[in-house]
C-alpha cells in the first residue's frame, strides 16, 4: 500500500515517518525548493513530544529542546513578576516535558529521519482525483502521482481541502498582527530557563529558550489588516507599539535582527467535520487552521500523523473505512483546540478590553495551578495521553 503526502512540512513528514513506521510506502511531494517555515520557533507540549518521541525522534527532540523549567507574566511597564511557577507539576502529570525548538532545527530533524533526498521538492500540487483503487494527483510541472490513498498535508492555504470537504474554507484574521524571531540569550532580558511573558494593553511580549543559548521571541499586537510595515520598518514598529513598556523588552527590540525577524497577521479557520472523503485525508493546518494562542497547531498536527497510522494500522476493513475512523477521531479534538486557542486569543489580545483586564488582575493571584490545569487538559486529550 503506498501513500502519497502533500507537503513537506511538520504534518507532512510526521504523517510520512508514522505511515512507514505503520507499514506503508511513502512518496512525499512538497510545492518549493527549500522549505522556509513562516515561524521562527515551535513550543512542542508533551502531547506532542509524546508524538515525535514514538516515531522515534526522543534523542534528537531533547537535544534542541529547550529548557522551559518556569513559566511567569510580568507587568509589561515595570516588568515586575504577577506569577512565576515551576512547570514540574505538569511534567511530572503528564509523564513529559514540553520542548520549544527552533524551526528550522525541526524541519531538519524530520526531514533526516525520513531521508531529505527521499522528498520529491519542487513539486507543486494543482488537483487531485480519486477512483476505486487509488488517487492520482497532478502537478503544475505536468507531472503526476499515483497511490493507494493521500494524504494532505498542505497547509493552511491547502489547495485539496475543498475537494474533501466540498467548499472553501474561508481564513478569519484574529485580530493581531504577531513578530517572532531568535536571539541570544541575555539573562538581563529573562531567565534562560524560563518562558516569560510581559503583558499589557492586549499586547504580549514572550520569551522562550531553544537549544543554542537562543531565546525564541514574539510580540503581539492587536492590529488591522494589511498595514504598510515589513522587515525594513520592524524596530521602528515594535518601538511604537511598546513605547513605555519595561527595559527588558526596549532591550529585546534592540537586539533582534530585523532580516530574520517574521511578521504575520494571524489568522483560523472555523472548524469543519470533514477531514475525509474516500481515499483523501486532511492533516495539520490543512485540516484544522488554529491562532497559536495555545501552541497547540504542530502538536495537532503529530497527533494526526500518529493516530492516522495507528488508526491504518490496526483495522483491516480496507482504507476508506480505516480514514473514516482517522476522522471520526480527530474531528472533535481539532475542534476543541482551534476554539480553545480562539478563545484564548481573544482574552489575551483585548477584544474585550475589560475582560482582559480581569485576566491581568487574575495574574497576580495565579499560583500556576489553574494555569497548569488548563495545560494538563489539553495535554491529556491527545492520543498517547
Ligand atoms: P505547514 O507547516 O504550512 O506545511 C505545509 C507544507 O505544504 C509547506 O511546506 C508548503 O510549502 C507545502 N504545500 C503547500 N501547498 C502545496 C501544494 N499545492 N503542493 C505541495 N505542497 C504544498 N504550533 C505549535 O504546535 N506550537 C507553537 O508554538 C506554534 N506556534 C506558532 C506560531 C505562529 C506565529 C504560527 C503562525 C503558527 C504556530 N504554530 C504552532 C502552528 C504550526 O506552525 C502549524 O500548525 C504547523 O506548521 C502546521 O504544519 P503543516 O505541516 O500542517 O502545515
Amino acid at each position: 500500500m503506498k501513500a502519497i503526502v502533500i507537503g513537506g512540512g511538520i504534518g507532512g513528514m510526521c504523517a510520512a515517518l508514522a505511515l512507514e513506521q505503520s507499514g506503508y510506502q511513502t512518496e512525499v511531494y512538497e510545492a518549493v525548493k527549500i522549505i522556509r517555515p513562516v515561524g521562527a520557533a515551535i513550543s512542542i507540549w508533551p502531547n506532542g513530544v509524546k508524538c515525535l518521541n514514538f516515531l522515534g525522534l526522543k534523542t534528537q527532540l531533547q537535544a534542541l529542546g529547550g529548557n522551559m523549567a518556569f513559566m511567569a507574566y510580568n507587568d509589561f511597564q515595570h516588568g515586575q513578576t504577577l506569577t512565576r511557577f515551576s512547570m514540574r507539576p505538569l511534567v511530572e502529570s503528564v509523564g513529559e516535558r514540553p520542548y520549544p525548538v527552533a524551526r528550522a532545527d525541526l524541519q531538519a530533524m524530520l526531514l533526516e529521519r525520513y531521508g531529505a533526498q527521499r522528498v520529491n521538492f519542487g513539486k507543486r500540487v494543482s488537483h487531485i482525483e480519486q477512483d476505486a483503487t487509488g488517487v492520482t494527483a497532478w502537478f503544475e510541472d505536468g507531472s503526476e502521482a499515483r497511490g493507494d490513498f493521500l494524504i494532505a498535508a498542505d497547509g493552511t492555504h491547502s489547495v485539496i481541502r475543498a475537494t474533501v470537504t466540498g467548499q472553501p474554507a474561508e481564513r478569519r484574521y484574529a485580530g493581531y498582527v504577531n513578530w517572532n524571531g531568535l536571539v541570544s540569550i541575555d539573562e538581563s532580558i529573562a531567565p534562560a530557563d524560563q518562558w516569560t511573558t510581559f503583558v499589557g494593553e492586549g499586547k504580549r511580549v514572550s520569551l522562550m529558550p531553544v537549544s543554542g543559548n537562543r531565546f525564541y521571541f514574539f510580540f503581539d499586537v492587536p492590529l488591522p489588516q494589511g498595514l504598510a510595515e515589513d522587515r525594513s520598518s520592524v524596530k521602528a514598529d515594535l518601538t511604537r507599539y511598546f513605547s513605555g513598556w519595561a527595559a527588558p523588552v526596549q532591550k529585546l527590540i534592540a537586539a533582534i535582527d530585523p532580516q530574520t525577524t517574521n511578521r504575520i497577521e494571524i489568522h483560523d479557520i472555523d472548524p469543519f467535520p470533514r477531514l475525509v472523503k474516500g481515499r483523501v485525508a486532511l492533516l495539520g493546518d490543512a485540516g484544522h487552521s488554529t491562532t497559536p494562542d495555545i501552541g497547540q497547531g504542530g502538536c495537532a498536527a503529530m497527533e494526526d500523523a500518529v493516530v492516522l497510522a495507528l488508526t491504518l494500522q490496526s483495522h483491516s476493513l480496507g482504507i476508506e473505512d480505516a480514514l473514516r475512523r482517522y476522522e471520526a477521531r480527530r474531528a472533535e479534538r481539532v475542534k476543541d483546540l482551534v476554539l480553545k486557542a480562539r478563545r484564548r486569543c481573544d482574552v489575551t489580545h483585548g477584544k474585550q478590553p475589560e475582560v482582559t483586564q480581569a485576566w491581568y488582575e487574575e495574574l497576580k493571584q495565579e499560583t500556576g495551578e489553574r494555569i497548569l490545569s488548563g495545560m494538563q487538559e489539553t495535554i491529556i486529550g491527545g492520543p498517547l495521553a
